[in-house]
């Protein structure tokens, strides 16, 4: 099986370290941990600290876990697997620390935030993140938060747009040098994002709406609005989003994914975004000691090396360093 290094925008390996109550995540029981992203050669992953969700915080109420205190331990989870495997990992904060991992035979893990909730609508909490080492967020996850609206099959909510923090915001993250998430987001959000931001912005976990309806996957408009900002999308492997009511992720869904976007978007804009570890159903790629799997059948769909390499890696690696101080 081939190993084309990869770059992979998402994951929520961190949560799941927490319900595990684990602190190191170089071995887990779930899909993802750091001794399979060696197997499958990863050259860097964005771990996710994905917020628990709004719908966890009204069944519990008092009982659920402030979230200050929820984000601290995440990061500690990241940063003690970190120090514990330095000789295989080590954090990246923009392109230069990726290179230099690289050629330490390291591979590179990127913090970053699902669901802008945790920055309560206060502009500091942006900057606090970022020293941090969070250097993507995700603006809303499936529920409005101080950014705006979420995804939705309701035609009302999908076109509102950022709030007004959200968009000023967005030109804060730009100056951090953060990355701007649109997966989840509102179709308004989404132009709100593509006309404000000067800088690429990228759909970490998404896929082709004309290929799977569902409001998490991006329209052809879209895809060509990510393009034409320089950004990518990285592809999901969630059965849902790849196609309707499959219950499976097929490798042929994928390749037709990643084809559509590159189709449509050009060939700079489809990336890697798995979600593992937020996904479940019947996998042809079960984490990524996989991921070879997907490169094959890119292969075998016609695609050259060098445009397979694109997909892995070069293209969310353009990004990361035009975004990224
Ligand atoms: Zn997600």
């Amino acid at each position: 099986m081939n190993t084309t290094p990869f770059v992979d925008m998402h994951c929520d390996t961190l949560m799941q370290s927490w319900f595990r109550n684990k602190k190191d995540i170089y071995k887990t029981s779930s899909m993802l941990d750091v001794k399979r992203l060696r197997q499958g050669g990863a050259k860097a992953q964005f771990f996710a600290i994905f917020m628990q969700s709004m719908r966890a915080k009204h069944l519990l109420g008092p009982f659920m876990i402030r979230d200050e205190r929820y984000i601290n331990k995440l990061i500690r989870a990241f940063y003690n697997t970190l120090q514990k495997h330095s000789d295989v990992i080590a954090f990246a904060g923009n392109y230069e620390d990726m290179e230099n991992n690289w050629q330490q035979g390291k591979i590179s893990a990127f913090l970053t935030m699902e669901d802008g909730r945790a920055v309560g609508g206060r502009m500091e909490k942006l900057e606090e993140y970022y020293d941090k080492g969070v250097r993507l967020i995700g603006l809303t996850w499936n529920y409005p938060n101080c950014f705006g609206y979420p995804n939705s099959a309701d035609v009302t909510v999908m076109k509102r747009g950022l709030s007004d923090f959200g968009r000023e915001a967005v030109e804060e993250m730009n100056r951090l040098g953060m990355l701007v998430d649109v997966s989840h987001l509102s179709d308004g959000g989404f132009w709100d994002v593509a006309r404000i931001s000067k800088k690429p912005f990228v759909a970490s976990h998404s896929n082709a709406r004309a290929l799977c309806g569902h409001p998490r996957n991006l329209t052809d408009e879209m895809i060509r609005a990510v393009g034409e900002a320089g950004g990518v999308i990285g592809l999901n492997q969630c059965p849902e989003f790849l196609y309707p009511y499959s219950g499976e992720n097929r490798l042929e869904d994928m390749v037709k994914h990643l084809l559509h976007i590159r189709k449509v978007g050009g060939r700079e804009v489809a990336a890697l975004g798995s979600d593992f570890d937020g996904i479940t159903g019947t996998l042809a790629i079960k984490g990524p000691q996989d991921y070879g799997k997907l490169a094959d059948a890119l292969a075998k769909a016609g695609l050259s090396g060098e445009e397979i390499d694109e997909i892995f890696f070069k293209n969310v690696e353009r990004v990361i360093r035009d975004v990224m101080r």
